[in-house]
This record gives structure tokens, C-alpha cells and sequence, in this order.
């Protein structure tokens, strides 16, 4: 996906980071650079690398990260927006900006199926796709990039409805099985055509969510073959352990573990994704706002279990919910290497953590302190409301 942020007018923007205690690049190969210092142009990575050998002159803005991690922004593989900072789900406003607080600066949505009134019709499920494009496009909250207009699969659409919505600029579908399509065959025509004009796709995975939603088996999301298999482990009732083992075998597809679904089952997946050497499959969301409610800690609280209860290092926990989700999800964040956008957390280890360090304390299942998030190259927010307080917080200096 290309690097699509509002334009603006203003000169040349250059902010170096330096002081990095621990750089966490969100690479599954390369998960810590040996790297204290990044410089970022208009919003882009230039360079990342040691301070002697970098260009710092001239920045606009400089960050003393003060010895902390850097990590790429968090990215919510799975959220159902609905408009502005709302949610009817739990009639809560100013949650995407909570999770702005909860390290997360790129959202997918899974379906703006909260909307009150949703369409069904054809032709206004296309009409509300492409305004919730729009719309997300145009407001940011908090800075938050959600990429939202994901249209839910509905009996009797035809391959020139994709093509359309692909034209308007629709780049996701909701979750397949939350409208009429509840079979594998229509399903798979479905996303095939969805795919064919570059539209990626999720199935809805496991038991229904709320009374409405309906049982998704692991034949339905071999046979549908979307590009995600959305929340494998359930969102929340979970499928059999065997037909997720099933899923983690024989679809090649991104297996995506989400908050608001069964624990267990999630440390299932991952265990089973780890076994076959294809962690990178994994990839974290929260599927918030759901019955659950809002988890502006979700993705932390994620990586912190996982890390924790699943045996795998934090650095690469991380990994699951930002380069993964970037590769599997064709987004240009996720990542901290030249070229890729500039949205980034700060993390240290919370105060009075157990761990002797922020990566030991995630280990042990503590969540890390949030000290500044920035994205696109401009500082969000600093210390995180949310969070346990970071032990050290990087300082904007006086340029
Ligand atoms: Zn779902």
C-alpha cells in the first residue's frame, strides 16, 4: 500500500532519534539492531544505524531517547470502526485515541458491521464502504491511521461490485461470513474476484461473536481461502483444537490471534505456527470494540501473553504485531529500515517491573511503559495515560 497521509505544503520535516537503548526493528529475522540513532525525512525512514556514522545536522527535531526501545508503531490487525471516535458497541467515545495510548498508530478494520443501521443492499454496502474510506482517510484520531471501508460479503454481489469498490479505493473486506455469505463456495468466488482487483480479505474464524453472528468451521475457511483467517482463535468461542491445528497445516494463509478471543486457542496457534517454522503467519489484533469492550492495551496485553505463556522471546512478539502484520497486510509501517513510514514506540520496562529488563519484564508477563509514540515523523503523544509508567522516558530537545 503506498504511503497515502494528507498532503501538506510545509518544508522538508527531519527528526533523528538518537540515545536507543534497544532498537526493535519488527523483523522476525532481525528482531534487535545493533543501532542507537534513526533520522527520518518527511515521515519516511532514511537511515538507521550508529550515530557516528549517520547525517544528524540540521534536524528540525531531535529525540534523546534516553537509553529506552525503540519499536515500530503497533499495528491492529482487526478493529470494527465505525465513524469518527466513536463506538456504538459499548457507546464509547475516543477509543482509538486510548489506543493511540496503547502504542497502536495503524488499524485494520475487520467491517464497519457496528454501524447502526448497516446496509445490506448492494448498492449501500458499497456506498458505506467507500465513506468509511473516506472518511478515515481524512481524520486521523489521534493520529492513528485507520485503514477502514472494509465491505462485508452479501448473497448476489457480482464481480464488477469488487472492481468498482477496488476503484473507489477500497483496499479490505470485512470479515467474510458476517453477512449472507455463510458457505465456502460463495465465499471463495467472492474473495477470488476481491483479490483479483487487489483487495485483501479476512474470514471470520470460530463460533458466533453476538446473537446474529454465526459458527465459521475450519472447511468453510479452507474452501473461502482469505487472505487472513481471522481471529484463529476465535472471536471469542474458539474452534476445536484439532481444526485449528488443521488451519495452522494445510492454509498457507496469515493466522491472526486477536484479543478478544480464547486465550488457550491463541497459544495454540502459535505453538502450532512455531512447529511448522512459520511464525511469520502470526499476526495480532484485538477485534475491539466488541462485547469484551474497548482494549486500548490489547496489542501490549497480547504480546505480553504470548511472550509470557507461549515461550517466545518479547523482541519477537513484537514482531507479530508489526512486521508481520505489515507483510501479510501489504502495509508500508511496521518496520523500523529505510523507506518504511515513520511511526514509532517508545518502551521501557514499567516501574517497579520484576524484570531485570524491559525484554525480561515482558517475559514475565508485565506490560512494558509507553514513553512517546510518534507517527509519520511527529511526536503523537508522550508519556502514555494508559500504560504502567515507563521507568525512563525519551525527551524532546530544544533544536
Ligand atoms: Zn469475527
Amino acid at each position: 500500500m503506498s504511503h497515502d497521509g494528507p498532503t501538506n505544503s510545509a518544508p522538508p520535516n527531519k527528526l533523528v532519534v538518537r540515545n536507543i537503548g534497544l532498537l526493535l526493528s519488527g523483523d522476525l529475522d532481525h528482531p534487535i539492531l545493533d543501532a542507537d540513532t534513526v533520522v527520518a525525512i518527511d515521515g519516511i525512514i532514511h537511515a538507521v544505524g550508529k550515530e557516528k556514522d549517520l547525517d544528524t545536522a540540521g534536524a528540525s527535531t531531535t529525540i534523546d531517547a534516553k537509553g529506552t526501545a525503540l519499536a515500530p508503531g503497533l499495528i491492529d490487525s482487526h478493529v470494527h470502526p465505525v465513524c469518527g471516535d466513536w463506538t456504538p458497541r459499548q457507546n464509547q467515545l475516543g477509543w482509538i485515541d486510548s489506543c493511540l495510548h496503547g502504542g497502536v498508530t495503524t488499524m485494520v478494520s475487520a467491517g464497519e458491521v457496528h454501524t447502526p443501521g448497516r446496509a445490506k443492499d448492494i448498492v449501500g454496502l458499497k456506498a458505506m464502504a467507500i465513506f468509511a474510506q473516506r472518511s478515515f482517510h481524512a481524520f486521523r484520531p489521534g493520529g492513528v491511521k485507520v485503514y477502514a471501508g472494509a465491505p462485508v460479503l452479501e448473497q448476489g454481489m457480482v464481480e464488477d461490485d469488487f472492481k468498482e469498490l477496488a476503484a473507489a479505493g477500497v483496499k479490505f473486506l470485512g470479515e467474510v461470513g458476517l453477512g449472507s455469505v455463510k458457505d465456502g463456495t460463495t465465499g471463495h468466488r467472492m474473495v477470488a474476484w476481491a483479490r483479483k482487483y487487489g483487495i485483501q480479505s479476512t474470514i471470520h474464524t470460530g463460533g458466533p461473536s453476538i446473537p446474529g453472528s454465526s459458527l465459521i468451521d475450519k472447511d468453510m475457511v479452507l474452501e473461502t481461502d482469505a487472505d487472513v483467517i481471522g481471529h484463529v482463535n476465535g472471536g471469542h468461542t474458539a474452534l476445536p483444537d484439532d481444526q485449528i491445528v488443521a488451519l495452522c497445516e494445510r492454509s498457507p494463509r496469515a493466522l491472526e490471534i486477536v484479543h478478544n478471543g480464547n486465550e488457550r486457542a491463541g497459544l495454540l496457534a502459535l505453538r502450532s505456527a512455531r512447529e511448522l517454522k512459520q511464525l511469520h503467519r502470526v499476526i495480532l489484533g484485538t477485534d475491539s470494540p466488541a462485547g469484551s469492550g474497548v482494549q486500548p492495551l490489547g496489542i501490549l496485553r497480547m504480546i505480553a501473553m504470548l511472550s509470557s505463556l507461549g515461550e517466545v522471546p518479547a523482541e519477537v512478539a513484537i514482531c507479530l504485531a508489526t512486521g508481520n502484520t505489515a507483510k501479510m497486510r501489504s502495509l508500508n509501517c511496521g518496520l523500523i529500515a529505510a523507506a518504511r513510514e515513520a511511526s514509532f514506540v517508545f518502551l521501557d520496562t514499567a516501574q517497579q517491573s520484576a524484570g531485570k529488563n524491559l525484554l525480561d519484564s515482558i517475559q514475565k508477563g508485565d506490560l512494558p511503559g509507553i514513553g512517546m509514540v510518534i507517527i509519520d515523523g511527529a511526536v503523537s503523544i508522550q508519556r502514555s495515560r494508559n500504560t504502567p509508567p515507563a521507568t525512563r522516558v525519551p525527551e524532546v530537545m530544544k533544536s
